[in-house]
């Protein structure tokens, strides 16, 4: 029996992770289970799994908690701290907090050893060379989730790296991908969490709407795989079947294919080096009858240019570049600005703000909420 906890068990990644995890009751025993404030679905999945704890972030939201698993003998807590405290402790930590709120229990799980599997990109963003210094100190085990990231994983050969040509990174193109910069002005909230292939939380699906998400795919590949960023390709996949490639020298290229659903790679960070059955349908190759390529175009995505240039320059840009982005996102979701502010925000933010490369997590944690005061201070902007 392996112990499990999930962070974020109540978003999208996290209740994959609790379908694989129920449908396997012989292999995993959940030790915690973290929301923010969704009490309702944070105890039932507890109750469900027998979860020795339960955490939800949002004090405030922790008799609720208690209320709810009254007559059980699961632990509740509440608050950052007891976030972070849950974090530490199992054999296999799922990290599927949304945003750069994930850090400090990323660093938590990655203190205490183990394998921690990274759906939550923000902390590697943000902080990449702390998490990965952290790791090789505490000999943890990172695996990705994120299906680009999983797909490259799984293609690699690790041992070899320079023989590796270039990694292609496959993504959708989202919502908008043939849409004119004047046509996406006037985008709304609902139209831009429709994304056509995958359903995802709603800061992920912004993401891949202004396809932030995948120049947030391009930083995270930097830093889990030992490739230069230049050899690191972005490429429209529109099927979203192609997860991802890695290209040889000799010419070879290796891709992973799968369905577009989370609990793909989620299962093979659950039973990595080994396979767990899914209960998908296989990949029906004759009715998907063909697979299109297509450059990205970063006229009408900046965000690609701006997290490319985060990437080479280093430093803070990364995390100031996802910081803005997070801000951005949630005006947005509040209908206080539109879509193309987004991009226009964190262009703004990145150019103003020039902090020295952060350190240590605390200095990380403090760029982080001075690009987030900036950002916004510079709502106001296009609010007025
Ligand atoms: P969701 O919004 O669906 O879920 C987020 C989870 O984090 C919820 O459990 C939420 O709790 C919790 N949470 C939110 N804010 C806080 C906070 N401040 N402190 C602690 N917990 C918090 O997100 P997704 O599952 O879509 O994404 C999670 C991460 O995984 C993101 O970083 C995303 O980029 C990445 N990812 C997601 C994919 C997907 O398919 N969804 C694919 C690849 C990567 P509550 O429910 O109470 O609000």
């Amino acid at each position: 029996m392996r112990s499990v906890t999930i962070l974020g068990a109540t978003g999208s990644v996290g209740t994959s992770t609790l379908d694989l995890v129920e449908r396997a009751p012989d292999q995993f025993r959940v030790r915690a289970l973290t929301a923010n404030c969704d009490v309702a679905g944070l105890a039932a999945a507890a109750i469900r799994t027998r979860a020795e704890l339960a955490v939800v972030a949002d004090e405030s939201c922790l008799p609720a908690l208690r209320e709810a698993l009254r007559g059980t003998n699961i632990g509740a807590a509440g608050g950052r701290q007891a976030v972070i405290d849950a974090a530490a402790g199992a054999a296999w930590t799922m990290a599927a907090i949304v945003g750069c709120a994930g850090l400090e229990p990323v660093m938590a799980a990655i203190a205490a050893g183990g394998t921690v599997v990274l759906a939550n990109k923000e902390p590697l963003v943000s902080a990449g060379e702390l998490v990965l210094a952290a790791a090789a100190a505490s000999g943890a085990t990172l695996l990705p989730a994120d299906s680009e990231h999983n797909a490259i994983f799984q293609c690699l050969d690790r041992d070899r790296p320079e023989r590796v040509r270039r990694i292609v990174l496959t993504g959708s193109g989202g919502p908008f991908r043939d849409w004119s910069t004047e046509a996406m002005r006037a985008v709304t909230p609902a139209q831009a969490l429709a994304h056509p292939n995958w359903t995802m939380g709603a800061k992920i699906s912004i993401d891949s709407a202004t396809m932030f998400n995948k120049g947030l795919e391009l930083i995270e590949a930097a830093r889990l795989f030992p490739i230069a960023p230049d050899r690191i390709e972005i490429v429209i996949h529109k099927q979203s079947v192609v997860h991802s490639m890695v290209e040889y020298v000799d010419g070879s290229m290796l891709a992973q294919l799968g369905p577009s659903d989370m609990r793909v790679p989620i299962a093979h960070t659950l039973a990595w080096p080994d396979r767990l059955a899914t209960p998908l349908p296989p990949l029906d190759l004759i009715a998907l009858r063909r697979l299109d390529f297509e450059a990205p175009d970063p006229g009408r995505f900046p965000a690609l240019r701006l997290a490319r240039a985060a990437l080479d320059a280093g430093g803070a840009r990364p995390a100031i570049l996802n910081a803005a982005n997070e801000v951005a996102v949630a005006a947005f979701l509040a209908g206080w600005i539109g879509f193309l502010d987004i991009a226009a925000i964190v262009a703004d933010i990145l150019e103003r703000y020039d902090p020295p490369a952060p350190r240590t997590l605390d200095a990380v944690l403090a760029v982080d909420a001075e690009a987030r005061r900036l950002a916004e201070e510079r709502l106001k902007d296009c609010m007025a």
